[in-house]
Formats: structure tokens, C-alpha cells, sequence
């Protein structure tokens, strides 16, 4: 049976979202129907609308309780849960536990609808929306969700705390232990100092890494970073980075996560690794600007260049991990978090987008909330 339900609906680009009441299916055999408690934001969410087509619901860093299942779906009724990111579930990837090179990748995430074409979410005058976001939509106080992509989540770990460590902490997350392996005693460079790049800081840190560079165009950043175990920070507004590498390690480094998303700092990365260096690459290329990337730059090196989805990472092998790591005092991810109330979604998406807060998480209210 299909649900009435509240979200926050973009109609056109560049303008507020709007709180509507909205209609969600009812969930099929493997879904199931989570109440939304908090959900944080993520730059995917504000360049949304450059993604996908119009009117359309966002969020996917969704936590809630699950309320209703589909009659064959792997989860109960009052389970709490993370909602982790779209996969098929099904192609050869899929079934190697490699979500994150999952073959549907981008309709799975991008598509608006379930794989098999039918919509999630209904406006209130009956018209489809473009909905099914990372296969979520979780700017609303309901989202239908594939049950393979759900996490258990423990019942004492703060809601917005589930939502910070999802898409964007994870990728960083992800990215220094699953592929650019950081050992203890290891040189990293981390470039961009959001969500990403900090989660990136924090598990360098855990991992024993014995220098963490970190650069970022925000002085505020970069004092949070160092906080958070960076050994030497870099406003690129002073100079050239790479320049700066160089002086810090006297050769580049071998080991780079790039998380600005920028052209200059991708270039810029690109100079600062040394011979054989490895470079991760964890974030959407930002749609503004032109990139040139010459082969030579990299072949001059010998360099490996990884682009990154997720950072590799499976959300049921890492969310445990990363909430005992926190619940121990060694990922403070609340350092990362402004909570809002949903209601203020457009003044949290604001923020976002300033970069005046790192993790931006929405908190669902409810009137029979216990
Ligand atoms: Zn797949
Ligand atoms: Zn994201």
C-alpha cells in the first residue's frame, strides 16, 4: 500500500526546495520502507539538479527505523538501520561484494526510478518524481530502500552521528585504507579539507600514518584537519602546492587523495607525486571547470591514477568499523557536524554550499517521535 509522506522537492535549478506531501510506494518484495531520522548533505545533493532531470527529491545519507518490508526482504520491521549507497545487487560485481563497481552504477544512483523503471515517489498532484537517489531520497521523512543496501546501525549511536560517517566520510575513509593502503610511518597527501579529506585526515591518523599533508583554500579547515592528526597544512591561496610538497618531502609524495573536486588542485596533485606515485581521485570533477589532463604528466612518473567510487568501500564491512573506532574516542566525527532541523533544509543546503559547515546533517522531526 502506498504512504503519504512529507519531502523536500526541487522543482527548478537554483531555487529553495519546497517541504510537500508526497506519495511512496509500497515497498516490493525486497525493499523495505524506513522512517527517516536524520540524513546529512553531500555535494552530490547540491549538484543534483546537474545530475538528474527536475522536479526531483535528493538525500542519500539517510539513518532511520525500518516501518514497513517487502514480503521477501532481508530485514525486520523496527530495525534500526544506515541507509548505504545504490547497487544493483546482482552483476557479476555485485555478487563479488564490489558494489562500488557495480555495472548499474550510474542509473542505480542517477536514474530517478527503480532499476526495472517504476517510480518510488508521487508529488501530490500524482506526478512521478525524479526519486530513487543513490536509491534513497532521503530528504523526506520516508524512504523505500533495497534491502541489500542497508546497514544495522546500533540503537545508542546518536542519529546524526549514522548519517556522518555515510557517502562522504566513507569515501575518504575508504579511499586511505582499502585503496591507497597507508601503513604506519607512510607519507600522505590529502588535498580539500571537507567531509572527504577529513575523513581521510582521521584515518590516516588511526592508521599510524607518519606524515599527513593536508591542503585546503579555508584557513578554519585546515586548524580542524591538524586537530584531527595532520602534521602540516597548506593554503594554496599562498603558493603552489606542489611547490610546497616538494619542500615538505624533498621528493613528492607516493601516496595522494584528491577530494577538492577542483582543476588547479588536480594539476597541482598531479605535480607533487614522486615517481611511482599513486593518486586516488574521490570526488565528482566539478561540472564548472575545464580539466586538461595530459598523459605525459602522469607518464613522466610512472604514476598510477585511481578514480574512485565510494572509495571502494562496502558499507556493511565499514560502518561497524568506523562507529567502533568512533565509540572508542578515534574517529571524532562529531567534530565534522551541524545538525539542523528539516524544516531548514534550504538554510543547511546554503551552508553546505558556502562550505560554512563541514557535515550538514538534517534531523527528521516527528510528533509521536518517543
Ligand atoms: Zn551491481
Ligand atoms: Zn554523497
Amino acid at each position: 500500500m502506498s504512504k503519504p509522506i512529507q519531502a523536500a522537492i526541487q522543482r527548478q535549478v537554483g531555487k529553495a526546495l519546497t517541504i510537500e506531501r508526497a506519495t511512496l510506494a509500497a515497498p516490493q518484495p525486497h525493499e523495505a520502507v524506513v522512517r527517516i531520522e536524520a540524513c546529512g548533505i553531500c555535494h552530490m545533493d547540491l549538484d543534483g539538479p546537474s545530475l538528474c532531470a527536475l522536479p526531483a527529491v535528493f538525500g542519500h545519507e539517510g539513518v532511520g527505523v525500518v516501518e514497513a518490508i517487502g514480503s521477501e526482504a532481508r530485514i525486520k520491521v523496527g530495525d534500526r538501520v544506515i541507509l548505504g549507497y545504490g547497487s544493483c545487487g546482482t552483476c557479476p560485481s555485485c555478487a563479488q561484494a564490489h558494489p562500488y563497481y557495480c555495472d548499474q552504477s550510474w542509473d542505480v544512483t542517477f536514474g530517478g526510478r527503480r532499476l526495472d523503471g517504476s517510480p518510488t515517489l508521487w508529488d501530490n498532484s500524482d506526478t512521478p518524481l525524479h526519486a530513487a537517489f543513490f536509491q534513497q531520497s532521503s530528504f523526506a521523512t520516508h524512504a523505500i530502500v533495497p534491502d541489500h543496501c542497508l546497514v544495522p546501525m546500533p540503537r545508542d549511536v546518536p542519529a546524526e552521528v549514522g548519517a556522518s560517517i555515510t557517502c562522504g566520510v566513507m569515501t575518504g575513509t575508504g579511499a586511505v585504507l582499502n585503496v591507497l593502503d597507508v601503513k604506519p610511518g607512510e607519507t600522505i597527501l590529502i588535498v580539500g579539507a571537507g567531509a572527504v579529506g577529513l575523513g581521510a585526515v582521521m584515518a590516516a591518523h588511526r592508521a599510524g600514518a607518519g606524515e599527513i599533508l593536508v591542503t585546503d583554500v579555508r584557513d578554519d579547515r585546515l586548524m580542524l584537519a591538524q586537530e584531527l592528526g595532520a602534521t602540516a597544512v597548506f593554503n594554496p591561496r599562498a603558493g603552489a602546492m606542489d611547490k610546497w610538497v616538494m619542500a615538505q618531502t624533498g621528493r613528492g609524495v607516493g601516496k595522494l587523495l584528491e577530494t577538492s573536486g577542483n582543476a588547479t588542485a588536480f594539476e597541482s596533485a598531479i605535480a607533487s607525486l614522486r615517481t611511482g606515485g599513486h593518486m586516488a581521485y574521490a570526488i565528482l570533477p566539478s561540472p564548472m571547470d575545464k580539466y586538461e589532463l595530459k598523459p605525459m604528466a602522469l607518464f613522466e612518473k610512472a604514476a598510477r591514477f585511481e578514480a574512485l567510487s565510494f572509495g571502494n568501500s562496502v558499507p556493511q564491512d565499514l560502518y561497524p568499523k568506523i562507529l567502533d573506532w568512533w565509540r572508542a574516542g578515534e574517529f571524532p566525527v562529531e567534530r565534522l557536524i551541524a545538525t539542523f532541523s528539516f524544516a531548514d533544509i534550504n538554510l543547511a543546503m546554503e551552508r553546505a554550499r558556502n562550505g560554512d559547515v563541514i557535515k550538514a546533517v538534517l534531523m527528521m522531526e516527528y510528533a509521536d517521535a518517543a
